[in-house]
């Protein structure tokens, strides 16, 4: 007998159509035999992990979704460093929890981002100046339609902010991730300034990696960041990604837009009228500024908390990146709302934001 779910039932955000054919392997031979066997057929089919950064469309999906519920942790030891390979289900601040209570370093900053370790790297995850880039040795990986596990190091994933080829046309399933982690009761360097604020010590400092851990939790959940049954973290977290521009579009912003060069910035060049300015080419992702999406939002005019008329979705009331389901928002509600923040930005800024999660079911 098939078995039937919801995928409102399966995301944070809870949103979406019924899963005609759920599958739920709890082994890890089970579920890569059962992912060889689907994705070798010709229906779609869908990864899901803990559901926290896909939007899913509210009509039935049309084939079949494995859930990824596999557990597990082991340690090794290699030379002076340790390496963590957690099964793909274990859910990630689990992982980062265990971590810090082994006295290992490199993931305390990521601590109680939602989600399962083998949905981490897809999108690179990160906060509070970590990504998990940093620290990934490796991770096994089933590639669409075969039965083998291949490992996969970070030079071939094209790790970038909130990128990877694997969000970007490498299908497959992520069974297990290796980290290389440090031994170590204090962190990695603080590379941000607000956590760096909320301990009262200087950027780069080290501290105890529980601090770090109960720092970054606390700073998390004051913003709804943290899945609790607080109202404001019924979402995917951030809805859009932080937009990278040239410099010379990030110039003609007011003065006080925040703005993170990724680079050095080039001084700005004056070429005097009359002549034709050369236009330099060049790649607007490892030279660009970083923009604050949040920032941008506030600045065309949506506040925290912006509803639109008759619709149950809403800007989190602590973060105005967040779009939150209050009750009984449909997909379609959170898209509109999603459309309206684009649709204003660009026209006062003539930026486009981009969503960060995953979407699934459109066309
Ligand atoms: C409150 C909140 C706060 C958040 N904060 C952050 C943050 O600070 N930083 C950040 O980067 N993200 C953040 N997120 C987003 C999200 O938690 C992460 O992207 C997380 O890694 C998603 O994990 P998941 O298991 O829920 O993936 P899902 O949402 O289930 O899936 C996401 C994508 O990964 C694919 N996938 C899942 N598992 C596998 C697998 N084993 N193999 C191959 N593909 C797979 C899915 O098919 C889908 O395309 C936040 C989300 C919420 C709700």
């Amino acid at each position: 007998m098939t078995n039937t779910a919801e995928f409102r039932d399966l995301t944070t955000i809870r949103v979406g159509g019924t899963i005609p054919d759920f599958r739920e392997p709890t082994t890890r031979a089970d579920l890569i035999e059962t992912f060889r066997d689907v994705s070798s057929g010709r229906d779609p089919w869908f990864l899901l992990g803990g559901g926290s950064n896909i939007v899913v469309s509210d009509e039935p999906f049309d084939g079949t979704v494995i859930r990824i519920s596999t557990r597990g942790i082991d340690r090794e030891t290699d030379g002076e460093r340790v390496l963590v390979t957690a099964q793909a289900g274990e859910p990630w601040d689990e992982l980062v929890e265990w971590t810090v209570a082994n006295g290992l370093a490199g993931l305390e900053a990521l601590s109680g981002i939602p989600g399962t370790v083998g949905a981490a790297p897809i999108q690179n995850i990160g906060a509070y100046g970590a990504e998990l880039a940093d620290t990934l040795d490796s991770l096994q990986f089933v590639p669409a339609g075969r039965g083998d596990v291949v490992t996969l190091r970070p030079d071939a994933l094209n790790f970038g902010y909130r990128q990877s080829s694997l969000k970007d046309g490498l299908d497959g399933l992520v069974a297990s991730v290796t980290f290389a982690l440090t031994p170590s009761e204090t962190s990695t360097p603080i590379k941000f300034e607000q956590l760096a604020n909320a301990l009262g010590v200087e950027l780069g400092a080290t501290v105890a990696l529980a601090e770090i851990r109960r720092a970054v939790l606390e700073l998390r959940s004051s913003k709804g960041m943290v899945i609790s049954d607080d109202p404001d973290s019924v979402s995917v977290g951030s809805f859009f990604t932080n937009p990278v521009v040239s410099e010379e579009l990030s110039r003609l912003l007011p003065t006080d837009a925040p703005r993170f060069p990724l680079r050095e910035e080039r001084a700005p060049r004056v070429v005097p009228l009359g002549i034709e300015p050369e236009f330099v080419d060049y790649d607007t992702e490892s030279h660009g500024v970083k923009l604050s999406a949040a920032w941008l939002i506030e600045r065309a005019g949506i506040g925290k908390g912006f509803a639109l008329a008759g619709s149950d979705a809403a800007l989190s009331s602590k973060h105005t990146l967040a779009i939150i389901n209050r009750g009984e928002a449909t997909t379609n509600q959170v898209l509109e709302l999603a459309r309206y923040i684009t649709i204003r930005v660009h026209d006062t800024f003539g930026i486009m934001l981009e969503p960060e999660p995953t979407m699934i079911g459109f066309d």
